[in-house]
């Protein structure tokens, strides 16, 4: 059988060689050879770079949609607990209820999911006053929880510094919160003031996040 020429497979090289081996890349010399072994192995890393590259962007979309989906469910937590009772930062009974966090998550990320940072709050005056919550809001937690209540919540700056969570603990926090979300709905009721605190501690406990 006739063997015809084939095109040379290292780039810097366009001749036509006659195969030894009808699987053989290059012409029979080591420069063409060599060449196109090192070529292949650029590629290949090239290759494993970017698969890699992008299995790091999806596990980062993934966490980052966990966290967005944690901060959901503990905002929803705090509601419940607070149901009925008048907004934080004013004082009003009625008002478009939102999750206002004492010190702020832009501010102070580490205290985002922390049960103790956050107390119903008007909508208009959550976004208003960003930042490390306002002297109406500091002044309401004193008068209504009580001085050591609001001095245990100032000292959650000073004792949580930094907040380290892996994709495994914030899918469990995710469960855990859903559970807790599920009781407080069947309770269905309006918590007392002592209680609204006692249930962030536990929860807080349960969930695990803060240790
Ligand atoms: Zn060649």
């Amino acid at each position: 059988m006739e063997v015809k020429p084939k095109k040379c497979r290292y780039s810097k090289c366009d001749k036509k060689f006659i195969p030894f081996r009808s699987t053989d890349p290059t012409c029979p010399n080591d420069t063409c050879r060599r060449g196109f072994e090192a070529e292949r192995k650029k590629q290949k890393e090239l290759k494993a770079k970017s698969y890699n590259k992008r299995k790091e962007q999806i596990a980062n979309m993934a966490t980052s949609h966990l966290k967005d989906t944690l901060q959901l469910r503990i905002n929803r937590i705090s509601k419940l607990l607070d149901r009925g009772h008048p907004c934080m930062g004013t004082g009003k009974d009625d008002y478009t209820t939102t999750a206002g966090h004492f010190f702020s998550i832009g501010a102070y990320p580490e205290l985002r999911y922390h049960l103790m940072n956050i107390f119903n709050q008007d909508a208009d005056d959550n976004s208003k006053n960003g930042g490390r919550g306002n002297k109406n809001y500091e002044g309401r937690l004193v008068s209504t929880f009580g001085l050591p209540v609001y001095e245990s919540i100032l000292a959650l700056k000073r004792k949580i510094k930094s907040l380290h969570i892996s994709g495994s603990e914030l899918k469990d926090a995710c469960r855990i919160a859903h559970q807790i979300i599920r009781k407080l709905e069947s309770e269905n009721k309006m918590y007392t003031t002592s209680e609204r605190i006692e249930k962030r501690l536990e929860f807080n406990q349960l969930l695990g996040i803060y240790k």
